[in-house]
């Protein structure tokens, strides 16, 4: 299986990192340099593109990815792990960076949930998750706008009711071909 064969390429290629000490150029600490949290996108191009764009090397930042940059939920695991960054790692910014031509942009539910029942998910379990109460399609929809987004998920970061008020936060919006951003929220000035 092709699985087998990534996991294997990796772990290879591990074990020669580590005989070749080439960590030893990445070498820092769990606190952040630049003293700032990110969330961001999991998007493929901004795996290198976003810290080269910004200038951070390894050590700088905490980022935080998930698809779309967007928190959904005040009490979900990306606000906690703001949270923990802001109040146990020394993070006294917080940027949100979503980029333009993001996979969530537009995203319905209805094509996602077409994949999943291709790939063996039943009608059965779509049923009982929605008599649990689990709005599926809401919880599954991209969002429309960009800038709406960033905007949508500053605001639930600064008015978090366990976020400091003296902490900045961000809005941004990146270009995932040159790396140009653009200032959606300036959080000094809020
Ligand atoms: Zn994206």
């Amino acid at each position: 299986m092709s699985e087998q064969k990534l996991l294997q390429e990796i772990l290879t290629y591990n074990q020669k990192f580590v005989d070749h000490h080439e960590y030893e150029k990445y070498e820092t600490t769990k606190y952040p340099n630049k003293k700032m949290v990110i969330l961001t996108c999991m998007d493929t191009r901004l795996l290198e593109l976003l810290p080269k764009a910004l200038n951070l090397g390894n050590g700088d930042a905490k980022i935080i990815k998930n698809a779309g940059a967007l928190v959904s939920h005040p009490f979900g695991s990306i606000m906690r792990s703001i949270l923990i960054a802001v109040y146990e790692l020394q993070a006294q910014e917080v940027m949100v960076i979503a980029h333009h031509d993001c996979g969530m942009s537009g995203l319905k539910a209805e094509p996602v949930l077409k994949h999943m029942q291709e790939q063996g998910i039943s009608e059965e379990t779509l049923k009982t998750l929605a008599f649990s109460g689990i709005n599926i399609k809401t919880w599954l929809h991209g969002f429309d706008n960009v800038a709406d987004s960033v905007i949508h998920s500053v605001d639930i970061i600064k008015n978090h009711p366990l976020m400091p008020s003296h902490v900045p936060v961000h809005g941004l919006v990146i270009n995932p071909k040159t790396g140009k951003l653009d200032l959606i929220i300036d959080g000094y000035q809020e």
